[in-house]
């Protein structure tokens, strides 16, 4: 298998001359499409939502285009609720998954209207504190522990993590709750990272599914909605099958009617909160190489750093390569691409076959979609690149400028040499 770029290179020539590289890219119509086949694989459930996580790609024009398939936002910090509220997601479109909350992160979810997720049980009174009581409809985060297996392989260890509520707690969580006059409640648990398999869903629904039955018997809680999280994952590497998501939600409806329905639990709602599926593979870097190195190693330098996507540098991540105009030439040549930070780590592939390469030549770095740009940080005062968003129509919009040395600068305002600083601009 091979992985296809959603730009040619004449397209990437023509966008380049309005807007230098390094950009990162997004294909409206990929996510459209996308959107289209989530909502038909849980159309089975009547109350079925995605809460589009925010972190992955916080960018309003992206997610405005989620809100068309009716999705909310997944917020886990103030500002995430700040972009949320002021494109108008409010109300029960805010779901607050945090953990290690500030009161008035509390209190501002609140104040939306936004449900909250408790990833401890100890926030019960942080909420009943910072609000002045608790809302009538509250979610709780919960981890099992041990490892989480999928037939006999190992795909997380949950018991490591530090997120969400033991069973003996989230039974405990419940119970206070309810004495306290919540009506509401639902279940959230994110056990693993980027699945590639379609039977993550299912088996994290089946957990969760029997977890309500027993929650609702034994503390006679009305369980409104139960919550997948993320962790649905995308072929990064070409080889990798892609997941089904018509046969994960069909996964996930089979489950619901062995254990919930006899539950007779069957009107409770599903919900997600996918960043990775829902961006991922709708995004891309678009890089130009400006240097070749031939030393212990051959090098090509592009105009792209880590400081522009950084899964490679922190996770040494696979991202696929495609040189643009190269797509049938022979791989041939062995690179390490690299970004300029003082950092060994900065390289988008170490020893990766791609065809031989010249300076000027465009790399598509793929899969960016997702916790790409919205990982960028300032390091070596590496600015960060403009979003842009090719539209339906081939028509190409600046979604989000890029940084300029003003904006680095930007918390040095209260400070004399601050004017200097920009000036010499
Ligand atoms: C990061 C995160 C997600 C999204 O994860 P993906 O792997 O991008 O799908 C969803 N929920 C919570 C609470 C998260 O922290």
């Amino acid at each position: 298998m091979s992985k296809t770029p959603f730009l040619t290179k004449e397209k990437a020539l023509e966008i380049i001359k309005k807007y230098p590289t390094p950009f990162h890219i997004y294909d409206e119509k990929g996510i459209r499409e996308n959107a289209e086949r989530l909502l038909k694989a849980f159309s089975w459930n009547k109350g079925f939502k995605e809460f589009f996580a925010v972190k992955a790609t916080p960018n309003p024009f992206l997610i405005n285009i989620l809100r068309d398939y009716g999705c909310g936002c997944d917020c886990s910090s103030m500002t995430e609720l700040m972009l949320s509220n002021a494109i108008g997601v409010t109300g029960e479109d805010i779901m607050f998954s945090s953990n290690d909350t500030p009161p008035e992160e509390f209190r501002y979810c609140s104040d939306l209207g936004g449900i909250i997720n408790l990833d401890d049980i100890t926030h019960i009174e942080a909420v009943e504190k910072a609000c002045g009581g608790l809302p009538k409809k509250m979610s709780c985060r919960y981890n099992p522990g041990g490892v989480f297996q999928i037939s006999n392989s190992i795909m997380d260890n949950p018991g490591d993590a530090k997120y969400g509520m033991t069973t003996e707690q989230i039974f405990k969580a419940f119970e206070i709750m309810k004495s306290k006059g919540v009506e509401e409640f639902g279940i959230h648990s994110f056990l693993c990272s980027n699945t590639v398999t379609n039977d993550y869903y299912p088996i994290l629904a089946k957990v969760l599914f029997e977890l309500a039955a027993e929650l609702k018997n034994k503390v006679g809680v009305n369980i409104t909605f139960i919550n997948l999280s993320g962790g649905v994952g995308i072929p990064y590497m070409p080889d990798q099958q892609p997941n089904d998501i018509m046969k994960i939600g069909e996964g996930v409806r089979k489950v619901y009617e062995e254990v919930l329905v006899p539950a007779g639990m069957g009107d409770v709602a599903i919900y997600t909160e996918m960043g990775r599926f829902m961006m991922g593979p709708y995004g891309a870097l678009v890089t130009t190489a400006i240097n070749e190195k031939h030393t212990h190693k051959e090098y090509i330098g592009v105009d792209a750093c880590a400081a522009n996507l950084m899964r490679p540098a922190i996770y040494g991540a696979y991202h696929h390569i495609t040189v643009l105009g190269k797509e049938n030439e022979f791989c041939g040549c062995t690179y390490d691409v690299t970004g300029s930070l003082c950092e060994n780590c900065d390289k988008f592939a170490v020893d990766r076959k791609l065809p031989k390469i010249e300076t000027g030549d465009i790399l598509y770095i793929h899969d960016t979609g997702a916790h790409g740009h919205s990982m960028g940080y300032n390091y070596n005062g590496k600015l960060r690149s403009a979003e842009l968003l090719l539209r339906t129509d081939g028509s190409v919009e600046l979604i989000r400028r890029a940084e300029t040395p003003k904006d680095y600068f930007a918390t040095f305002d209260c400070f004399d040499f601050y004017n200097k600083l920009i000036n010499k601009e």
